[in-house]
């Protein structure tokens, strides 16, 4: 589908029109990019468990109707004026922060806590606050953390894509905006794994993955890979993990004690469930890190228990986006990649048409695939 200068371009679209409820596929109308902001025509994106969170209406703030989807890689069609890190007929993927590289946290490195991308995500506009997708009636749909990429083209400001300087098929890439970023980075940023360590993962989608080979990479002793479904834990093998546990057939807590002797150094949390993060804490040893990486409900709390937590002296940490910086962590994996220490094939388990939108949603909660791919 040809897009013209200086004209709308037609575009079909994965569409949440009220929470909880089945996602429509639409046609839609993509504006013409501001000076700063790229057409992609998009090739791949991958479904996210925060994808389905929104779907489900986790995010009860985040304005609707709104596109989800986060996770594209496609190519650049049309640019804007004054764009300048990539040109049209590149090969991009999406990031999800558009760090502004002014404010406080991205002056002392931190982008991923960027406090104006994290104003354009919560409003779910471009950057600019617009937004740029109009349906038949004319009326405009947000875009989900700035890139909306569930859609066969998306308008994007140029600092929520990254050139794609590494030959790997867009398939590949698209998953790099997310799942890996987010994991790897759980476990070599956020917790900081330690050489010769012991590690837990509780629940095994696409982050959950890449956590376990962040901790490989890392050089962790021992990983121990936890969810509910032998398929996922077999899985979970090939990306490092040395110790399987099933949850429903034995109970974690003592499994975890008796593999780590006590607990594990580093426990990480990928579900999104409060049950599995108060299993991350009580899994840790004394002194041990306990990383969120999953997201739950608005209004959910975890318990902790203060005494044990003053005993123990145990660190909890929030996890966001793999405390990434973005562009650049996500060019060194990719390279990693390359070099055959970080597996990116085994991620996607299956591709699907936009039209089956639900259907990936249906398969995420059924613990049918790591990860899915659309193709528009
Ligand atoms: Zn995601
Ligand atoms: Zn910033």
């Amino acid at each position: 589908m040809p897009f013209f200068r200086h004209m709308t371009a037609q575009s079909y679209s994965a569409v949440i029109r009220r929470y909880g409820e089945p996602l429509s596929v639409e046609e839609v109308e993509i504006l013409e990019p501001d000076p700063g902001e790229v057409v992609v025509r998009i090739e791949a994106s991958g479904v996210c468990h925060s994808d389905l969170s929104l779907a489900r209406g986790y995010y009860p703030d985040i304005p609707i109707p709104i596109v989800p989807g986060h996770e594209g890689a496609g190519t650049v069609v049309e640019v804007g004026d004054d764009v300048t890190s990539v040109k049209k007929g590149d090969k991009v993927f999406t990031i999800w922060m558009a760090s502004c590289y002014n404010c406080e946290y991205c002056l002392s490195g931190r982008f991923h806590l960027c406090e104006n991308a994290l104003e354009s995500i919560v409003n779910a506009s471009l950057p600019s606050g617009k937004l740029k997708i109009r349906d038949k009636a004319g009326n405009s749909i947000h875009h989900f953390t700035s890139t909306a990429a569930l859609s066969s083209y998306t308008v994007v400001h140029e600092k929520n894509v990254v050139k794609l300087t590494v030959d790997v098929s867009l398939e590949k890439a698209a998953i790099l905006g997310c799942a890996v970023l987010t994991g790897v980075g759980a476990a070599l940023k956020t917790a900081n794994v330690k050489e010769g360590s012991t590690v837990a993962v509780i629940g095994l989608g696409g982050v959950g993955m890449n956590i376990v080979q962040g901790a490989r990479l890392a050089g962790a002793e021992k990983i121990i890979a936890i969810d509910i479904y032998d398929s996922k834990l077999e899985w979970a093998t090939k990306f490092g993990a040395t110790h399987l546990i099933n949850a429903l057939k034995e109970d974690p807590v003592e499994a975890v004690k008796k593999v780590g002797g006590g607990g594990v150094d580093y426990s990480f949390e990928a579900t999104g469930n409060v049950v599995a993060m108060e299993l991350a804490y009580k899994i840790a040893k004394r002194g041990g890190v306990v990383t969120i990486v999953g997201v739950e409900k608005g209004g959910v709390n975890i318990r902790i228990p203060a005494l044990d937590l003053h005993m123990t002296e145990k660190t909890i940490k929030g996890c966001y986006y793999g405390s990434s910086s973005p562009r650049l962590d996500s060019l060194k994996y990719l390279r990693l990649y390359k070099a055959g220490k970080l597996l990116l094939d085994e991620l996607v388990t299956r591709s699907y048409r936009l039209e089956e939108i639900n259907e990936v949603f249906k398969d995420m909660e059924e613990g049918r695939i790591i990860r899915g791919v659309v193709v528009p």
